[in-house]
């Protein structure tokens, strides 16, 4: 992969540089977005304007040469970059979350420190491999087990989705601490690129986040055993995983919606200039909506950094990630309406073909079925309301 130089010498920027900095990149982003929608491929050029600015280091830890970026802090960046291009915002934002598990739990072990350090002064990107054939989203299972080898552990595992495999600088990747391990007794393991044979075992031509190339690998790795993060998977996805990949995601889905929102307002504008008429009445049912999905992430977001151990904090980032992931493709739904013909359009200022197709993944990524069922055990007997 190529590499702009980016210095390790200046400190991490806080938020209001990193939104500016997002804004700079704006044009390479919004450029590359129709391009790497259509012939889906990994969008190396926004990529590497965001690893430029060092914005792939918002999650690692300021000790560790990262930005420390709260919950809330990441969760803006995410919505500002969903707006411009919605795979390279679900890149960004699935990267950091492997940054966030990785440092929830390596533990003591300062090697997985210095890995840390490693990934935010060289920007790395970090790939998840969670999905695996005959599980499908179910996070809190695996069939993969850990082997022993010469060197330490090696393992092989069968993953229908990850997103930008081949473009990660490393993996993090669920598997059974060992072969007798029931299914849910998971480790995550760290994997380097240059440790993993990845054979792609299938195309990714799907309706949407197409720039995502998140089609189907057979991993095969051998790590040494540092490299399998000490802390129980289940505790890392339960405090760390679940609540922040369903409140980053949120806040993508909300910047891809906003982008339908804000040409939607275009289109009437430029309908009405110099014309009588009112604006289309969709419009304000759109905005009350965006706006009231937008609340509840930023609202869960600080809740998050808060209390980040509440009880019920599963049960709300599930019910967070199941709304927005509909209410989303309702707003984009309803810019479909207010444009007409030139939304319907896959070109042109007004399309939202794009920003449509994109949020359709929202109810897939981890089934909306599977966080129902838990949810309402969860609400059944759960104590909650
Ligand atoms: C854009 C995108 C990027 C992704 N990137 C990655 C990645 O980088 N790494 C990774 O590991 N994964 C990734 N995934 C995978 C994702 O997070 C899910 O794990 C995966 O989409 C689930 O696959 P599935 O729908 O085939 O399987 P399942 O979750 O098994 O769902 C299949 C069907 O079964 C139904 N179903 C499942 N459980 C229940 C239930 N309890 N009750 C009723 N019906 C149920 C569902 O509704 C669905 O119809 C990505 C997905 C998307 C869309």
């Amino acid at each position: 992969m190529i590499r702009r130089k980016t210095s390790s010498q200046d400190p991490p920027p806080g938020l209001p540089a990193a939104l500016a900095a997002v804004d700079a990149a704006a044009p390479t982003i919004t450029e590359q977005a129709p391009k790497v929608d259509r012939t889906a491929t990994f969008p190396e050029e926004s990529i590497s304007a965001l690893r430029s600015a060092r914005l792939l280091s918002a999650a690692a830890p300021r000790e560790h040469g990262g930005h420390g970026f709260t919950t809330a802090e990441l969760t803006e960046v995410a919505f500002r970059l969903g707006a411009l291009c919605g795979s390279t915002a679900m890149i960004w934002a699935m990267h950091q979350i492997q940054l966030a598990c990785l440092t929830a739990g390596a533990g003591h072990e300062p090697r997985l420190a210095g890995y840390l350090a490693t990934a935010a002064r060289e920007q790395h990107l970090i790939a998840s491999v969670t999905s695996e054939e005959g599980v499908g989203g179910s996070l809190r299972t695996s069939r993969a087990a850990l082997r022993p080898a010469p060197g330490g552990v090696r393992l092989t595992k069968r993953a229908p989705t990850v997103s930008y495999g081949e473009a990660a600088d490393s993996l993090l990747v669920t598997a059974r601490r060992e072969e007798s391990a029931h299914a849910g007794d998971q480790v995550l393991v760290l994997v380097l690129a240059e440790q993993a044979r990845l054979r792609s075992a299938g195309g990714w031509d799907t309706l949407g986040m197409r720039g995502t190339c998140s089609g189907p690998q057979l991993l095969t790795a051998e790590v040494p055993a540092w490299q399998v993060l000490p802390r129980p998977f289940g505790e890392i996805a339960a405090t760390r995983m679940v609540p922040l990949s369903h409140v980053l995601w949120a806040a993508v889905w909300c910047g891809i919606a906003e982008d339908a929102l804000r040409r939607s307002v275009r289109y009437v504008q430029a309908r009405l200039r110099g014309k009588d008429g009112a604006p289309n009445p969709r419009l304000g049912w759109m905005y009350a909506r965006q706006r009231t999905m937008l609340d509840a992430v930023r609202q869960f977001a600080a809740r998050y950094d808060r209390e980040p151990r509440a009880p019920g904090l599963t049960v709300h980032a599930n019910a967070l990630k199941m709304q927005v992931s509909r209410d989303a493709v309702g707003v984009a739904q309803l810019a479909l309406e207010v444009c007409g013909m030139a939304g319907y359009s896959e070109t042109g200022e007004f399309s939202v073909a794009r920003q449509l197709r994109d949020l359709l993944s929202a109810r897939l990524m981890i089934s909306n079925d599977r966080l129902n069922e838990a949810n309402s055990e969860l609400v059944a007997f759960g104590d909650l309301v």
